[in-house]
Order: C-alpha cells, then structure tokens, then sequence
C-alpha cells in the first residue's frame, strides 16, 4: 500500500468513526428490550411479545413485531413479564440508617444522616422501585441533596420527588419530641413547624424556594412520635386550606398525614392530593375522598415491622401502645375504600420497614381486597397520576421515561413475585440484570 493511499484509508476511517459518534450523538443509544409479557397498567392488561425500543432515557416506541434496528443493544426479556418501574408514593430515605427512636438524630451530624442515606437510596431502586414520593425528613433539606445527588449521577437511587420537611404543628407528629421544653432544638430540626395560617405559607414559600416537588403536612397526631395521639386532630381545615392555596400557587401539591377520622375528613375537604395512612377513615370520610378524587395512601404491611420489632425490644413502648389495634383498623379500612372504589395509591412509610422491602406490600393489598392488576396499578399508573406525572412514568408508553422492570413468572397470578424483582432500568440505564 502506498503512503498516501495508506494516509487517504485512516483519513476516512476517522471520518467514518467521527460521522458515527456524531450520528449517535444526534440519535442516542438505542436500547431493544425483548418483553415476553408486558403489562400495561393503563388499560389493566398483559401483552405478549413486544418489543420496546429506547433512545437515551426515554421509551421510542413499543409493539408487536417492530424491526430493531441493527445498531441498538438488544436485551433479552422474552422469558420474563415487563413492568413499568414501581412508585412508591410514601418513603422517607433521608432520614440515614435510623433505628425507630427519633431521639437518635440528635446523635448524628446532618453530614452523617445524609451519607447513611445512600445505601437507603441504592437498596429503594435495586428492589424495584425507580420513583418515589418521599414524604419527609427529620433534617430538613437533606432530601432535596439526595435527589439532586441522585440526578447528578453521584449515587444510585430512583427517581426522587421530596417535601423538604413536615409542615407541622409545634409538638406534633412531624416534630421532633420528647425533649426537655428548654432544649433548644437546631434551625433543621424545626423548619416546617408552623401555627397559624400565616406561619403554614411562610413555611411553604420557603420550602418551594428550597426546591421540594410537593407539600407534606400533618392533619392528626403519629404512632411514631413521642407524646402523639394518633386519634387528634392537629392543623385546622383553616391551615389546611392555607396549605393546599398557597402550594398551589407554586404548583405544588400537598399530602396530609392522618390515622384519625377528623384529621383524615379536613384534609379532603381542604383539597389535599393524598391522605396518609388513612387509618380510621369512616363512612363519611370514604364518601369524601370518592366525591373529591382524593388517594388515599395506606401503608398496609408495615404494622409487621412495628410488631416485630416490638418484640425484639427495637420500638419504643409509647409507639407500640399508640399502634395497638390500628394496624388492624387499617387493613379493615383499606378493603373498605377499595370496595367503594375509592383512588388508591401504593405507599409503604419506607423505613419503616427495611429498604428495599417495599414490595412485601403487594401481598397484603390483594389479601384486603385488591386485584393483582389493582395493586400494580396502585404503584405504577395510579401512583403516577397522584405525583402529577402521567406523561412522563407509571406505563411503557413513547415519549415516557424508560423506567422498566422485570420479573420470571407472572405477577398477576402472583403478587409476590414483585418482592424479588430480577431487572431493573431507570432513565434507560440498567442497574440489575
Ligand atoms: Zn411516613
């Protein structure tokens, strides 16, 4: 070969190779997932073999029978059943590696509760779920520095949408108690208490110049709170009202934390998204939620972890005394709202239980009165449509997010299979296979 010929080949090769990068730079990577059965929660139904074609983090196009283009990366599903990435609408991942006694923040810097938050993170998304609402933190912020560490690429974790801190009544559920009454407690310790419904907006001006995805508040007394009553009611329907006009005007949404039926019945009144827990909701509360399209976002099995670590001695005595009987109550009510056809989301209180353990959940929601298929669409579609994000998450659908999961077997048969999920994408990133 002569030298210029040699010389004209590698100039071409480089310009073919910089076409290329530059195509693919234009185009993207190109992912082909091979779906044996994929269920779409937006029409309750399962589809066999299709085919997803994703371009960068987001889903290009799905169906029977679609050529895969010779440059895309295949990944072979065809003997798995194909989820959208599971939502949990009810975590608390900032809070570090804590064990159930509130008091142990005041032994950990905010450094230190937001470096034990990692794995916390990392355990969420290998288990399935690639979003969550989380819905508070002791140390204020620290959610907000976990997301956006998250969207940076610094750690692994799903998809984050936070509150900041609680929006709470001084002493009450979202407080931190038990303290001598001259203990003065640090600015992050107390940022969303709030006592008038003027204190309410100022709090929620500030929390959404912080940067939070939505509003969380506290409409009764907790278990896990010491000196709480979870049958109180703590915000007025005056505050609460004050809550949901003043984040609407940032377009932001609220969810109300209530076991009790007054906290649970002026949370819906005011307009809120979402009632947590809803333990003790009665009939009337239920008429309410359904005549509001208000979710209500029950966490079913954590009552075990309570319990078992009651045993163990892991839980302080006054959080079981305020759990006795609401467990229960909770189940009982959740098949209740079900059958009334009330909205439903999936929420666990992560953290409650281990991370990474949310999916045990699905379970007790078929046992009190869901469909497989209803409890599916309670974390995907549903708990998409409650966080405000329907185009983006909560189905495999062009033009979403590829948040894609999959498991052996098929899940509508057996809710339990999603307890161990076997592949997880996120953004079209794969991180378990
Ligand atoms: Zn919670």
């Amino acid at each position: 070969m002569s030298l210029p010929g040699y010389f004209t080949k590698g100039i071409v090769r480089l310009v073919l190779a910089a076409v290329f990068t530059l195509t693919a730079l234009a185009h993207g990577q190109l992912t082909a997932i091979r779906a044996g059965r994929l269920i779409d929660p937006d029409s309750g139904t399962i589809l066999i073999d299709q085919i997803i074609l994703i371009r960068d983090s987001k889903i290009e196009r799905v169906g029977k029978g679609i050529d895969i283009p010779p440059n895309a990366v295949v990944v072979d599903l065809s003997r798995m059943t194909v989820l959208p990435g599971l939502i949990d609408c009810h975590t608390h991942l900032a809070d570090g590696a804590h064990d159930g006694e509130p008091m142990g923040q005041f032994k950990k810097t905010a450094a230190q509760v937001a470096l034990e938050s990692v794995p916390n993170a990392r355990a969420m998304l290998e288990s399935g779920f690639t979003t969550v609402r989380d819905v508070g933190a002791y140390r204020a912020l620290g959610d907000i520095a976990l997301r956006d560490a998250i969207n940076r690429g610094d750690i692994v974790g799903p998809r984050m949408f936070v509150a900041g801190a609680y929006v709470t009544i001084s002493g009450g559920a979202g407080a931190l108690t038990g303290l001598a009454p001259d203990i003065q407690l640090p600015w992050d310790l107390r940022y969303g208490e709030a006592n008038s419904p003027w204190e309410v907006r100022k709090v929620i001006r500030q929390l959404a110049h912080d940067g939070v995805d939505h509003i969380k508040t506290l409409s009764s007394g907790a278990v896990l709170t010491h000196g709480s009553n979870p049958k109180s009611q703590e915000f007025t329907l005056e505050e609460l009202q004050a809550a949901v006009d003043e984040a609407s005007h940032f377009g932001l949404r609220v969810e109300a934390h209530a076991h009790s039926a007054e906290g649970i019945k002026n949370a819906i009144r005011a307009g809120v998204a979402s009632v947590e827990h809803a333990t003790m909701i009665d009939d009337e509360g239920i008429a309410l939620a359904k005549q509001h399209g208000t979710y209500l976002d029950m966490d079913i099995y954590d009552e075990e972890c309570i319990q078992e670590g009651g045993r163990k001695g892991n839980v302080p005595k006054d959080f079981l005394e305020h759990d006795a009987q609401l467990g229960q109550i909770q189940r009982d009510n959740f098949r209740k709202a079900v059958a009334a056809g009330v909205k439903m989301s999936f929420g666990s209180d992560a953290g409650v239980c281990a991370y990474g353990t949310s999916g045990k959940q699905f379970a007790f929601m078929v046992k009190y009165g869901m469909t497989p298929m209803l409890a599916i669409q309670a974390a995907t579609s549903s708990a998409a449509d409650l966080l405000g994000r329907s185009s983006e998450i909560g189905s495999i659908k062009a033009g979403k997010y590829a948040d894609i999961i999959g498991v052996p077997g098929d899940p509508t048969a057996d809710v339990r299979l999603l307890e161990d999920v076997k592949f997880v994408m996120k953004n079209g990133q794969i991180y378990k296979h």
